[in-house]
């Protein structure tokens, strides 16, 4: 049996500064973050990419999004928008 470990490299979101140092899956599944997987910030619900090194990165033009994926971010985004930042100094900056 494989352990779950949702470790990543402690960093902070490229976009709000938020520190982190996991992830888990947004379907609730026991998948292991890993390189190029794009991940939503708690604080301020903007979707990066995770480098090989598992910190993060902004998203570029050159990342593949589907239309899935593009309604799930703006979902996140408008959800944490709503709620407000966790970290109210760390507001976007994108
Ligand atoms: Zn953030």
């Amino acid at each position: 049996m494989t352990e779950f470990d949702p470790r990543t490299k402690p960093s902070l979101c490229p976009y709000c500064g938020y520190f982190f140092d996991c992830a888990t899956a947004i379907n609730g599944s026991a998948a292991r973050p890993k390189p190029g997987d794009y991940s939503i910030c708690i604080n301020c619900g903007c979707a990066s990419v995770l480098n090989a090194d598992l910190s993060l990165r902004k998203r570029t033009a050159i990342d593949p999004v589907d239309d899935e994926a593009r309604a799930m971010f703006q979902r996140a985004r408008a959800a944490c928008l709503q709620r407000g930042p966790l970290h109210p100094n760390r507001k976007p900056n994108a």
